[in-house]
């Protein structure tokens, strides 16, 4: 919630406001492997909509095309 009100309920990957707060979630940039450092480093989590969230999923789930996230 707290990265959702800092991000301006904005998707950072398509820019575009989402006041259904029920479609935002919280992202890891990177994936945290369950350390708690990263899992609650407020710069590595950004906020998205579940669009974007699911095609970001997919992706990293189709293999190692990109070795680092291309968000970099
Ligand atoms: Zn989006």
């Amino acid at each position: 919630m707290e990265v959702l009100t800092r991000d301006l309920f904005t998707c950072q990957m398509c820019t575009r406001s989402e006041y259904r707060t029920n479609l935002l979630v919280c992202d890891h940039i990177k994936p945290h492997r369950g350390d708690e450092t990263l899992f609650w480093d407020m710069s590595n989590l950004q906020c998205v909509c579940k669009s974007c969230h699911d095609k970001h999923k997919q992706r990293d789930e189709q293999g190692s095309l990109h070795m680092r996230g291309v968000w970099d």
